[in-house]
């Protein structure tokens, strides 16, 4: 991916979420992470709204289940072995955020169940995503395993992205990212209901669900923001530092742990005296499938006047890269109603 730094735009307090709780925080954020920057006054952004909504591995899960069909509180509370406060404060998340809606119906008495809004299915691209990632990176496991049925011609998809526009395939080395002078600095970007705990392990046990390894790197908001800023050509220590507004004993564990799950490795610097920074390997390069989804998402969901922090061009056409799949079977473009997953037995040897 090719990055460019696009002047600052407007003034940094108008990119933030006008809804945005914690605009204390926000201005207070700015300061600190300020300090020092020779670079434009970073402020949060549309890119690290979307992160703060979906960086949540309960989310995830929850939103995997009401696409699988699961609207009442109680089918997906039994299916996802949550406590009631998880489900009730992520429930609440996401109907906040617009992507379900909360409805009435009848059961002797009134009860609630939750469907996804225009904005909820359209997150679909990015689970397509992630399941494509997980199928080309993740080692097999054996046993039923979600694969994606192209209704159309009735084979696999293999989902292939591709760009809308020109139609050509897609890879993140065919791309060209423009950031503003927002940082992803989201640590305000949403309320802070959720306690981060600890990292579902799912392998198995609920074969729709993402793997352990993915939920841990996109079900939490400063793995997905550090993913993100990798991506965007940020390397060094005290870059990922200012422009994620992370605190530096995170960061450390954060890149440790991305260095162990093979996403980004460590690359000493010549002539210099013992620094390094941080490279992305191939497997955390094709993460950029997915994080192209969720910028479009946001893009074409949550805008509310504020700039986007990432603009994402096809180098191939020079036009802003509209993220799309193709079937390789059939060849056709891929589309929510027109693909579902199926489970499959899948053998690793
Ligand atoms: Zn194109
Ligand atoms: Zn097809």
């Amino acid at each position: 991916m090719l990055v460019r730094i696009a002047a600052a735009g407007s003034s940094p307090l108008s990119m933030l979420a006008p809804a945005s709780p914690r605009r204390q925080d926000v201005q207070m954020d700015i300061a600190r992470t300020e300090a020092g920057s020779e670079e434009s006054p970073p402020v949060a952004s549309l890119t690290a709204r979307a992160l703060a909504l979906l960086g949540d591995h309960w989310t995830l899960y929850i939103l995997q289940r009401v696409f699988l069909g699961e609207r009442r509180y109680q089918d997906i509370h039994d299916s996802i072995n949550a406590s009631d406060s998880i489900l009730s404060n992520r429930l609440k998340t996401l109907t906040e955020g617009g992507l379900l809606a909360k409805t009435p119906y009848k059961d002797g008495r009134v009860r609630y169940e939750y469907r996804l809004t225009t904005t909820g299915k359209a997150t679909w691209r990015i689970f397509v995503a992630a399941h494509s990632w997980e199928n080309s990176w993740l080692d097999p496991i054996d046993g039923l395993r979600p694969v994606l049925i192209h209704s159309q011609c009735g084979h696999l998809a293999h989902p292939q992205l591709i760009c809308g526009k020109c139609d050509l395939p897609v890879t993140a080395r065919d791309t060209s990212v423009t950031r503003s002078g927002a940082t992803l600095s989201y640590a305000s970007a949403l309320p802070r209901r959720h306690r981060q705990n600890r990292t579902l392990a799912l392998d198995g046990s609920d074969p729709y669900a993402f793997r352990t390894e993915t939920m841990e790197i996109l079900g939490d908001r400063w793995n997905t923001a550090l993913a993100s800023a990798a991506h965007i050509g940020i390397r060094r220590f005290s870059d990922f530092e200012r422009f994620l507004g992370i605190p530096p004993t995170v960061l450390s564990a954060r890149l440790s742990r991305f260095v162990e799950l093979n996403i980004l490795r460590v690359q000493e610097l010549a002539g210099s005296n013992r620094r390094s920074d941080y490279r992305l390997t191939d497997k955390g390069r094709d993460l950029a499938a997915i994080l192209i989804q969720i910028v479009r998402w946001a893009d074409e969901n949550l805008r509310t006047g504020e700039p986007a922090s990432i603009e994402i061009s096809h180098d191939a056409c020079g036009r802003k890269l509209l993220p799309e799949y193709r079937c390789t079977h059939c060849e056709q473009r891929l589309r929510r109603r027109e693909a579902r997953f199926e489970l499959r037995e899948c053998r690793s040897s």
